[in-house]
């Protein structure tokens, strides 16, 4: 099995997100903390209008740049 070269150059695609869902902050970040500030906003991960907060609040999106 080959193994991947770890590469960067993907990242301009890929803003880190200012606001998520609950369910993209799960995805990808972990646990929520639950006393996080909603409001109602567009996800930056699927695009949608929901109640968003900040990746820190789901522990910061740890693997965003590497998955
Ligand atoms: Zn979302």
């Amino acid at each position: 099995m080959k193994e991947k070269t770890r590469s960067f150059s993907s990242i301009k695609e890929k803003p880190y997100p200012n606001w998520t869902c609950v369910p993209c902050g799960l995805k990808h970040g972990g646990k929520a903390k639950l006393v996080s500030t909603f409001h109602y906003g567009k996800c930056d991960v699927c695009g949608k209008n929901a109640e968003v907060t900040e990746p820190r609040d789901f522990g910061h999106f740890k693997h965003w740049f590497t998955k």
